[in-house]
């Protein structure tokens, strides 16, 4: 029988070995070939379950290497996508207040 499975991460695709029984491996190895792949998915479903926000969101992804981005799947591609304009738009700026300034031109 074959020992060890090959897995698919399920977010960038790639093909790893998993065996259960005798790898020390922890659990989310099943799912995902590597920590940082985790942390994507993990961010991911923190944003989509709405206990992040866009910002937040961004802010953890900024960390990640997401340098796989091509080989994600549809569903990780489009999530990182909308975090990135999402999470973008809301910088410190939004609290600053713009003064309106009137400007006397001496111009002319
Ligand atoms: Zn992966």
């Amino acid at each position: 029988m074959a020992k060890k499975a090959k897995r698919i991460c399920y977010v960038d695709k790639t093909q790893y070995e998993y065996c259960p029984r005798c790898s020390d491996a922890p659990k989310w190895h099943f799912t995902f070939c590597c920590e940082n792949c985790k942390n994507i998915n993990y961010i991911i479903d923190e944003y989509t379950a709405k206990y992040i926000t866009a910002t937040e969101a961004y802010e953890e992804l900024e960390k990640c290497d997401l340098s796989n981005y091509d080989n994600f799947t549809d569903y990780h591609k489009q999530m990182v996508d909308e975090i990135k304009t999402n999470g973008k738009k809301k910088s410190t700026d939004e609290k600053r207040v713009k003064k309106v300034e009137t400007k006397v031109g001496y111009d002319e």
